[in-house]
C-alpha cells in the first residue's frame, strides 16, 4: 500500500545524507571522545565540529551549543535549573505549550511552590500582549517559557517581541523553538534569548538527539553527574554518530531553506484550496500560522471524528488530530480547548503537517479519502 506521510510536526524523515553521514561515523569513529589516543580525539573532533556547524547556522558561539537526548530534556533541565540555582520565583508560560514545559513547570510549582502565570491565549491561538506586559511587571526574580512555533497549530509567536519585553523586565527567557529551527532563519545572536531547545528529528535528523543554547556566562548545574561530557553538565559518553547526524541535518536544511520553503508554502495553500472546493464549510485553526501546519476544522459531524484517522489510516495516510479520543468520548487537545468553544471543540480538527518530501498527488489522494468518509 502507498504511504502518504503528512506528519511532519510529529517527526520527519531522516535525508540520505543524514544517513549516509551516520554510516560513515558509526563505521569509522568508534573511539570515545573522552580517551586521549588519535581514535578518541578523532571522534572528539567531530562532536566539536558538529558544534560549530549548529553554532554557525543559528548565529551563536559554538561554546553556547549543550547536545542533549532530546529537546524534553533539555526543558525539564533548563527550567528545574532556573529554579533551584538561578533563584527563579515565578514562570510565565501560557497554557498551549508542549507539555515538556507544562508538565515540568507543573512539577515545579509542587515542589518548589513557584509562582506560575498563563498569559492568555486568544481565539485564533496567538498571545495577549498587552496581558503578558501586565504579568511582567512587578519585582519577582522570573522566567518567562513561550514557544517560537505551536507544533499543533502552526501559530507563530513574536519571538523578538517577547524577548526585547523580558529583557526590559530583567526576565529569562527559554523559547522552545523545537518546530522552528532549521525551518525558518535564526539569528541568536540578535535575539534577546536565554535558552533555546531543538530535536533534530523534527528537520530529518535522527531521533534521541537534540540541544539547548544556554547564553554565555549562564551557569546551570549539571542535569547529570558522573563526568566531564559536555562542560560537566552532561555527563556519559556522547553518541557521536548521532550528533554527527543533527550537525549535517541542520546545515542541509538551511542550505535548501528557500527552496524547500517555497514548495512546502505552495503545498499548503494548494491543500487548503483542494478542501475548500470539496467542503465549503472548512476553517483554519490560529492565524499567522507557520508554512507546514495546517490545522482545519472539517466540516463533519462529531461522530465521524473518531473514524477519521482510522479510515486515513486504512487508506495510508497519516495525519494528526487536533482531538485525542479516549474510551469513547473525544478529548480535546489542550491546545485548541484554549482556542475555541465547546461547540467547535466538538467538530474534528486535523492536523495536516508538510515536508519537501510531499507532492501535490498525494494531498489530491488525502482529499479524496476524506470526500469518501
Ligand atoms: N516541543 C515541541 C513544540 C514539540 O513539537 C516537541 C515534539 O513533539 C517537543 C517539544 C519534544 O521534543 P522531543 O521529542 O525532542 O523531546
Amino acid at each position: 500500500m502507498k504511504k502518504i506521510y503528512l506528519d511532519n510536526a510529529a517527526t520527519t524523515a531522516i535525508r540520505q545524507e543524514v544517513i549516509d553521514e551516520m554510516m560513515k561515523v558509526m563505521q569509522s569513529e568508534y573511539g570515545n571522545p573522552s580517551s586521549t589516543h588519535s581514535i578518541g580525539r578523532s571522534a572528539k573532533a567531530i562532536i566539536e565540529t558538529s558544534r560549530k556547524t549548529i553554532a554557525k547556522q543559528l548565529h551563536c558561539n559554538a561554546q553556547e551549543i549543550v547536545f542533549t537526548a532530546t529537546a524534553t530534556e533539555a526543558t525539564n533541565w533548563i527550567l528545574r535549573s532556573a529554579v533551584k540555582d538561578f533563584g527563579v520565583k515565578r514562570i510565565i508560560t501560557s497554557k498551549v505549550e508542549h507539555h515538556a514545559t507544562l508538565y515540568t513547570v507543573q512539577a515545579l510549582q509542587e515542589e518548589f511552590g513557584i509562582e506560575v502565570e498563563f498569559v492568555n491565549v486568544v481565539h485564533d491561538g496567538t498571545l495577549d500582549y498587552a496581558q503578558f506586559s501586565e504579568l511582567l511587571s512587578g519585582n519577582i526574580k522570573t522566567l518567562v517559557s513561550l514557544m517560537h512555533v505551536n507544533n499543533e497549530t502552526g501559530v507563530v509567536n513574536d519571538i523578538e517581541r517577547i524577548g526585547a519585553m523580558c529583557h526590559q523586565n530583567k526576565a529569562l527567557f527559554h523559547c522552545d523553538t523545537v518546530q522552528s529551527i532549521g525551518k525558518t532563519e535564526l539569528n541568536i545572536h540578535e535575539l534577546a534569548v536565554d535558552f533555546l531547545v531543538a530535536s533534530a528529528h523534527k528537520f530529518h535528523g535522527p531521533k534521541g538527539v537534540g540541544f539547548a543554547f544556554i547564553r554565555k556566562n549562564l551557569v546551570l548545574q549539571p542535569m547529570l553527574f558522573g563526568g566531564e561530557q559536555e562542560k560537566g553538565w552532561r555527563a556519559g559518553t556522547e553518541s557521536v554518530h548521532q550528533i554527527a547526524g543533527m550537525a549535517k541535518a541542520l546545515e542541509l536544511s538551511y542550505e535548501n531553506l528557500n527552496e524547500e520553503r517555497e514548495q512546502i508554502s505552495e503545498l499548503k495553500a494548494y491543500c487548503f484550496e483542494k478542501l475548500q472546493a470539496t467542503f465549503q464549510d472548512v476553517t483554519v485553526n490560529g492565524s499567522n500560522t507557520f508554512y507546514n501546519i495546517l490545522n482545519v476544522v472539517l466540516p463533519f459531524a462529531p461522530e465521524k471524528t473518531a473514524m477519521i484517522l482510522f479510515n486515513l489510516d486504512m487508506k495510508g495516510i497519516a495525519v494528526s488530530r487536533g482531538s485525542a479520543c479516549q474510551s469513547g468520548s473525544i478529548k480535546p487537545s489542550h491546545v485548541l480547548a484554549e482556542m475555541l468553544n465547546d461547540d467547535e471543540l466538538k467538530k474534528p480538527s486535523l492536523r495536516i503537517s508538510f515536508s519537501h518530501y510531499n507532492t501535490k498527488a498525494e494531498i489530491d489522494y488525502l482529499v479524496s479519502a476524506l470526500k469518501e468518509i
